[in-house]
C-alpha cells in the first residue's frame, strides 16, 4: 500500500523592498532571501539585476505595473501569493523600494493574515531617500527644513486632492511621488496656497541608476523645465529650499575639481 505523502507545510511570503534602482542599494537581507526564495513575484519598478540574484530554479513572476491594463489584478495576486505559500514554497514578493511606502504593502500582507499564511517585511531604501542622496538634496537641514513629508501626486479625475495650506508651509521638505504627471498642477497649487514662485523645487528621474536625471528650477519653472527635457516616470519631486544646497553637493555622476567646478564624466 503507498503511503500517502503529507501536505506540504505552509511556506512563509516575505515582503521585500528592493530599493530605488542600484542593485548595492538592496539590503543584505534582501539579498539573501531573493538566493533563497522558491518563487519571486515582482513589480516594474526592480532595479536591474535583482533577478538574477535568484535561483536559476526558481519561478520568477511578473506581476506588472500597477496603474496598466497588463497587471495581474490585485485580488489574482494576493490569491496567487497564498497559493505559492501553501505549497510550501518560500515566496519573495519583491517591490520597488520600500513595501509600505506608497507599495500597498500593507494591503497584500492584510490578505496573507486572513488567510493564516506567515509573513514579514524586509525594508528597503524608500525612492525619496535614494534620489535625495544621489542627487545632493538632504531632505533635512537646520537651516532649511525641520520637517520631511512624503506624498503621492497621483491625479485623481484630473486634480490633486491634496491638504495643500499643509504641504505649502516653510520650513519643511515636500517629495511628491507619482507627481510627475501632474507637475503643472502640484507647483501652481504651492503657490496658490502661500510658498512664494521663487521656492527651489527638483525633479529626479531614474534617481541612483546610471540613468538618473537631476532637474532643479523653482516652482514658476519647473513643470517647463521638465516638459522641455522630456522627463517621465519614474520619478520624484521634491520641493524646499534644501534644493538649493543641490548645487554644491551633487556627488554622483560628477568629479568635483579643486576649485569647486562640476566635471562632468
Ligand atoms: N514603494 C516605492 C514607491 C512606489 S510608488 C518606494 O518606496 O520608493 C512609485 C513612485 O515612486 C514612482 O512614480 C516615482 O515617483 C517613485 N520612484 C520609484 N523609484 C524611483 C526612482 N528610481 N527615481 C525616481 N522616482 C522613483
Amino acid at each position: 500500500m503507498s503511503q500517502s505523502q503529507p501536505p506540504p507545510r505552509t511556506g512563509t511570503v516575505y515582503l521585500v523592498g528592493s530599493g530605488p534602482g542600484a542593485i548595492d542599494l538592496l539590503t543584505v537581507r534582501a539579498t539573501r532571501l531573493i538566493g533563497e526564495a522558491d518563487a519571486v513575484v515582482y513589480d516594474h519598478l526592480i532595479a536591474e539585476g535583482v533577478l538574477g540574484l535568484a535561483r536559476a530554479d526558481a519561478l520568477k513572476i511578473y506581476a506588472g505595473k500597477e496603474t496598466s491594463k497588463h497587471s495581474m489584478p490585485q485580488g489574482e495576486l494576493n490569491l496567487l501569493l497564498v497559493r505559492l505559500a501553501r505549497e510550501g514554497k518560500k515566496v519573495v514578493r519583491l517591490k520597488g523600494g520600500d513595501p509600505f511606502i506608497f507599495g500597498r504593502g500593507g494591503e497584500e500582507i492584510e490578505i496573507l493574515f486572513e488567510f493564516g499564511i506567515p509573513f514579514e517585511v524586509v525594508p528597503g531604501v524608500t525612492a525619496a531617500a535614494g534620489c535625495a542622496a544621489y542627487a545632493g538634496i538632504p531632505l533635512t537641514h537646520r537651516d532649511h527644513a525641520q520637517a520631511v513629508v512624503f506624498v503621492t501626486g497621483h491625479l485623481r479625475d484630473g486634480t490633486v486632492n491634496l491638504d495643500w495650506p499643509a504641504l505649502a508651509r516653510p520650513n519643511q521638505t515636500v517629495v511628491f511621488y507619482m507627481g510627475i504627471g501632474g507637475i503643472g498642477e502640484i507647483c501652481r497649487q504651492m503657490i496658490t496656497h502661500g510658498l512664494p514662485a521663487t521656492q527651489p523645487a527638483a525633479v529626479v528621474q531614474n534617481g541612483t541608476s546610471s540613468r538618473q536625471r537631476v532637474i532643479t528650477a523653482d516652482l514658476s519653472t519647473l513643470p517647463s523645465r521638465v516638459t522641455e527635457a522630456g522627463i517621465s516616470s519614474p520619478a520624484l519631486i521634491i520641493v524646499g529650499t534644501v534644493v538649493s544646497l543641490q548645487k554644491k553637493l551633487a556627488w554622483f555622476g560628477a568629479r568635483v575639481s579643486s576649485g569647486g567646478q562640476e566635471v562632468r564624466d
